[in-house]
């Protein structure tokens, strides 16, 4: 680096054109590229004027740059990545992927005029989601459900309807319950922030039916309780079983929410011991309303499903607040889609059921496939066994018996940070100083994209 005055320094930065013609095409807009530049320039002259300032080589040096904050900002856009982490509904990951089926029914609607509110027999309006809500209601077992954005706006409607006006706004949670559910959602707040006013009873191991009937009085608006979706308690633990619960809440007249989260509609220990309760389950043991996320354990787009009565399902689409929590057509139609699938049974077409129950040969088979294919490269690669997680905060303890692609690295660091930052990204983890790839939770049509990665990082460019 030589010493520059920084008039000169200053002069030696190149302009707008030039570092325009020099980048080539890039797939940004021209304005985002352009303001980029404008920033970078900015500052590389702001640096240049600083009196002890460094001169280096400017137009080297500012060209890089400029590469450097496009490459960056490239990489913030949201994109398809190779899931390779084994933890099947990845919350960084956009939860639960859409399967062909209802990414096809999606565009087709969202391609198209559609009948979103528009009655085909009467030719007049018609109720936005009608029959998505209908076949809803009967996958939950219930007799109406309906939709809003996620399960936490769910649970607001829910709050803000019961217990979000008038003097009657408690609500009865045991201290077992008081949970946060990924980033900054806790029920507490949440609870709070709805109007409601929290009244807690028992302890956070031990809540009995009759701590829940003592703290009945006339400000009691609802009963919550809250599915412990992310955690488990084991050892001096008691809660009152559900129809225990639900007997306390007809005695009070009071309704009895359950917040599930998760939304599993199969019977969760054919993965391992875990019991998740599903909404059929749930209502048919007393609650009169459960809420649950569309894009967890449902396997559908994101969207909280509210079911139950149908008074109580009538009364919350009334509410005003319904009207901003409301579901846009995309996940309607995405939605329908699903649960249309679930409703026949036909589970190995949605992804995050498929990738529950692939057999573990079949993980095997594809994992020295990609082996084979990638013979003469410098890896050293090996195949195990491992553990993949269901993820999306359920069913904690439940682990499914794995294949992963081991990397021996000296520096498996090295291999994670160029696999992230390759197309497509390629994301997997790090254990016992073995860079790992989770065969369950990368579709298999992706192998050979994987595969190419694979090579691209680790072959001279001259052979990839
Ligand atoms: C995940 C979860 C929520 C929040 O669901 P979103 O769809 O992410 O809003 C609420 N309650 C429970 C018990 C959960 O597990």
């Amino acid at each position: 680096m030589s010493r520059v005055s920084p008039r000169s320094s200053l002069r030696a930065i190149p302009s707008v054109d030039r570092i325009l013609r020099e980048l080539g095409d890039i797939d940004l807009p021209r304005p985002v590229i352009l303001a980029i530049i404008r920033r970078e320039l900015d500052s590389v002259r702001a640096d240049a004027s600083k009196p002890d300032g460094n001169a280096p080589d400017f137009a080297i040096d500012t060209f890089s740059r400029i590469r450097a904050a496009i490459d960056d900002l490239r990489r913030a856009r949201i994109q398809p990545v190779i899931n390779g982490t084994g933890i099947i509904v990845h919350t960084n990951f956009g939860r639960a992927p859409l399967g062909a089926l209802v990414a096809q029914s999606l565009v087709e609607v969202a391609a198209n005029y559609n009948s979103l509110e528009f009655d085909l027999i009467t030719g007049e309006r018609g109720g936005r989601g009608a029959y998505l809500e209908h076949n809803l209601a009967i996958l939950c077992g219930a007799e109406a459900a309906t939709v809003v954005n996620n399960c936490a706006a769910a649970l607001v409607l829910a709050l803000r309807h019961f217990a979000g006006k008038g003097p009657r706004n408690r609500v009865i949670i045991s201290r077992g319950e008081l949970v946060q559910i990924g980033g900054g959602f806790r029920i507490p707040e949440i609870l709070e922030a709805s109007g409601a006013e929290l009244a807690e009873v028992g302890t956070t191991n031990r809540t009995t039916a009759d701590d829940y009937r003592r703290a009945i009085d006339d400000r009691a608006a609802m009963i919550l309780r809250v599915h412990p979706s992310n955690f488990y308690m084991e050892g001096f633990v008691e809660s009152p079983a559900l129809p225990a619960l639900a007997a306390v809440a007809r005695e009070a007249g009071v309704p009895l929410v359950v917040d599930l989260g998760s939304g599993a509609t199969f019977d969760t220990r054919s993965l391992g011991d875990e019991h998740e309760p599903t909404p059929a389950d749930t209502l048919a043991r007393g609650a009169d309303l459960v809420t649950f996320s569309g894009d967890k354990l449902l396997g559908g787009p994101q969207a909280g499903i509210l079911a139950g009565s149908a008074p109580l399902v009538a009364a919350l689409k009334k509410e005003p607040f319904f009207r901003a929590l409301r579901c846009d057509k995309l996940i309607l139609a995405a939605l329908q889609a699903t649960v249309d699938l679930l409703l026949d049974g036909r589970h190995d077409e949605i992804p995050i059921r498929r990738m529950m129950s692939i057999p573990i040969d079949q993980l095997q088979t594809r994992a020295e496939r990609i082996v084979t294919a990638l013979h003469g490269s410098t890896l050293r690669i090996s195949i195990s066994r491992g553990r993949s997680q269901v993820g999306g905060g359920s069913l904690p303890r439940t682990v499914i018996p794995t294949v992963t692609l081991d990397f021996e690295l000296v520096s498996p660091d090295d291999l994670a940070t160029r696999l992230r930052l390759g197309t497509p990204p390629i994301i997997g983890y790090t254990a016992a100083d073995r860079f790992k790839l989770d065969l369950r939770t990368m579709f298999p049509h992706q192998d050979e994209q994987l595969v190419a990665a694979l090579r691209a990082v680790t072959l001279p460019k001259s052979t990839s």
